[in-house]
């Protein structure tokens, strides 16, 4: 078969179930896909071939004793800032090139006892910090839609490898946008769960009080079935919650949008800066989910324009602190013939991590430190709760907030923005993650160059399902998500 890569994930499970085809013989697809056309998209830093053809038929065994979970068989590629047992971990860094870590992200564990096929690990930003994907040591990752652009970040090796069928589904992390602005950008369906709701561990950290982990596919129902796996409490994770996980994918339903009152913040539509495209599509997007019976409620969201400056204070803070692990002793990089410990630890830093890392290193530690800490990084703490009350008091009057997810399509390769004008490019994703709520991107047509563009749903805590929902059934009655790009029609 030469079209396994066109099914849903639901399609997928149930092909291996009925055995119309072996695990073996998808996953052999998908790394013949790889091997075909990542030369062009360059999302793998790894591809674990031989592991995963073991995993395959591993699971064509479980598959035939009728013991099969949801998704036995099913491949999957994983973000290379999530840990695994055995198989290189870098985090997008030249720091992380040698690192192996001895454990599994338990992310990855639950992928693998849920029967999940590991295809390999995928292209970002170095640390997660940034939005492009030119990542400055494994070079660029491409936008499956024009190859000349980026696929966004910094998830952005798993958004093309599903926008380009190099996997059916891929993992991401969102700390202030980096599910939802890579969906946006390669035209798919990202969910960024409720701070809590999937496991940090073995996640490498970067903004520990925003990271979180989500799933990134062509459909919210994909959406589901990945989320099944990847949520939960975890004893291993503080700061995951102890509370009953939903089932994703039985709860999406076909009423999720009548009655529902969607918040449309004032401030977000006339930004300076929001591309006419954009605008006109989620508009049309917000009109389609009016004629499903849906009433768009006006909202007043006046903490708006302190985002960009309280994330960016908050998260290269954090940054700086849980980055001072790599040293060049424990971890990573080391330089060579330092003459001392202070040169090794200068050396091994300035040589192992890019100039956008060392750069928020530097911002974080100023802000952290003993002058300014109360002027910068207090003040931001006190701000951010204000973000936060915001939404709280939106979501006494309405279910869900709307906005683009970015306020412009994919940049092209090499644009090299300032890092301002790259900063105010998060600026519909990051009061998400101050606030710690959900919020989900959806494909809704594409701009006048034919690149993706996407809505964004932010829900209240615990949302997901709801989230999960509407987009389920706005999916049902559109088929911007169905909608491929040619490198994805090739066949290997
Ligand atoms: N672009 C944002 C940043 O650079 C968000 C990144 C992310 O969510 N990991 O920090």
């Amino acid at each position: 078969m030469t079209d396994l890569h066109r099914l849903s994930i639901r399609e997928m499970a149930e092909g291996l179930k009925s055995a119309q085809f072996s695990s073996r013989e998808l996953t052999q697809h998908y790394l013949n896909r790889i091997a075909k056309i990542d030369d062009r998209v360059n999302s793998y830093i790894t591809v674990t071939a031989e592991q995963a053809l073991a995993q395959a038929d591993a699971a064509d065994a479980v598959l035939k004793t009728g013991n099969a979970t949801a998704l036995t068989g099913v491949p999957i590629a994983h973000k290379d800032i999530f840990c695994t047992h055995g198989i290189k971990t870098t985090a997008g860094s030249k720091m992380l090139n040698n690192f192996v870590s001895p454990y599994d992200a338990t992310v990855v564990a639950k992928g693998k006892t849920a029967g999940l096929v590991t295809l390999g690990k995928v292209n970002m930003d170095e640390f997660a910090m940034g939005s492009t994907s030119e990542n400055p040591f494994f070079g660029a990752t491409k936008n499956p839609w024009n190859l000349e652009h980026v696929p966004g970040g910094s998830s952005g090796g798993s958004a093309a490898v599903v926008a380009a069928d190099l996997a059916p589904f891929a993992t991401g992390t969102d700390t202030g946008g980096s599910i939802r602005q890579p969906a946006s950008f390669c035209g798919l369906t990202g969910l960024k769960p409720t701070y809590g709701r999937v496991s940090r561990f073995g996640m490498i950290a970067y903004a520990s009080s925003m990271d979180q982990g989500g799933p990134m596919a062509r459909s919210a129902e994909d959406c589901a079935y990945l989320m099944n796996v990847m949520a939960g409490h975890d004893e291993k994770d503080s700061t995951s919650i102890n509370k009953e996980v939903d089932d994703y994918v039985a709860n999406l339903n076909g009423t999720a949008v009548k009655g529902l009152r969607i918040g449309i913040p004032k401030q977000y539509f006339n930004v300076q800066g929001l591309d006419a495209d954009v605008k006109a599509r989620v508009e049309e997007s917000l009109k389609k989910l009016e004629d499903m019976g849906a009433t768009l409620v006006e909202i007043d969201l006046s903490m708006s324009e302190a985002y960009v400056p309280t994330y960016y204070l908050i998260a290269p803070a954090e940054a700086s602190s849980n980055l001072s692990r790599f040293d060049g002793v424990r971890y990573g990089y080391r330089c060579e013939n330092p003459t001392d410990i202070l040169d090794l630890y200068k050396r091994s830093r300035s040589e192992g991590f890019g100039a956008e890392v060392q750069r928020r290193i530097l911002i974080g530690t100023y802000a952290l430190s003993a002058g300014y800490y109360d002027a910068y990084y207090v003040k931001a703490q006190k701000v951010r709760r204000l973000i936060q009350q915001d939404f709280l008091k939106a979501f006494e009057n309405v279910d869900v907030i709307a906005a683009p997810s970015a306020p412009t399509t994919a940049y092209k390769i090499g644009a090299n923005l300032s890092p301002t004008e790259m900063y105010l490019g998060d600026i519909y994703t990051l009061a998400v993650n101050l606030a710690g709520l959900p919020a989900i991107n959806a494909p809704v047509g594409f701009d006048a160059n034919s690149l993706p563009v996407g809505l964004q749903l932010i829900g209240n805590y615990w949302s997901e399902s709801q989230l999960l929902s509407i987009v389920h059934q706005y999916q049902q009655n559109t088929d911007w998500h169905t909608k491929r790009a040619a490198i994805a029609e090739e066949n290997a």
